[in-house]
């Protein structure tokens, strides 16, 4: 108890975040809690609230974004829908003495370890943009305006994965989280 550190994951749309996260929560040698972030969007097809996202409506979000309740939010894809972390997520996965895993974007990323220096960013990368715009065509969740913009906001995120505590190419699901599993062993000591 006591060393309980934010993970953050990042990495383009597509690249593999979601699937590698439900793979690291199985296997994390490290006590872990995903934060659920809220957002405006709309739920895709299976999504849940509270599961996947705290679905809020816009003047909800505000209100929060207001009362100082993010650690972290922004509007994401420039199409006015929000993104945020709430400070009472991670609290509360800290005080259960989990480590807290937040999937978010890169500027989330850096506004994160600038207020809680300690945070561990780890970046996947897709290796190349056409195995990533294989990823989303594959994914089928986005219509081809989505991809394009998808695609677009990728090279911007992947200019500034050097940001980032540790860069991993998603090659394989497997690696990917074993890699990550090596890096919170030696953080846990
Ligand atoms: P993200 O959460 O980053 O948007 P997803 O986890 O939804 O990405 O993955 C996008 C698609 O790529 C999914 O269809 C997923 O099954 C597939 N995928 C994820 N990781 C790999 C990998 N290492 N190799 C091949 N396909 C992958
Ligand atoms: P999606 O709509 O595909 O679920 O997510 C779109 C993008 O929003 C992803 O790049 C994801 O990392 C980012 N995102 C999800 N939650 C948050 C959050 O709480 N804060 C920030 N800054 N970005 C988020």
């Amino acid at each position: 108890m006591g060393n309980e550190r934010i993970v953050i994951i990042s990495g383009p749309s597509g690249v593999g975040k979601s699937t590698v996260v439900s793979q690291l929560l199985d296997r994390s040698p490290v006590p872990m809690v995903l934060s659920i972030s809220a957002t405006t969007r709309e739920p895709r097809v299976g999504e849940i609230d509270f599961q996947n996202y705290i679905f809020l409506s816009d003047d909800d979000f505000q209100l929060r974004r207001d009362n100082g309740d993010f650690l972290e939010c922004k509007e994401v894809f420039g199409r006015g829908y929000w993104y945020g972390t709430l400070k009472s997520t991670v609290e509360s996965g800290h005080s259960d003495g989990k480590w807290v895993l937040l999937e978010i974007d890169v500027e989330g990323a850096i506004a994160v370890k600038q207020q809680k220096p300690d945070t561990i960013m780890i970046f996947l990368h897709p290796g190349s943009m056409g195995t990533l715009e294989q990823r989303l065509r594959d994914r089928n969740t986005d219509s081809e305006d989505s991809i394009q913009r998808r695609l677009e906001v990728a090279r911007n995120e992947i200019g500034k994965s050097n940001l980032y505590d540790h860069i991993i190419e998603n090659k394989t699901i497997n690696d990917t989280v074993n890699q990550i599993c090596d890096v919170l062993k030696r953080l846990a000591g």
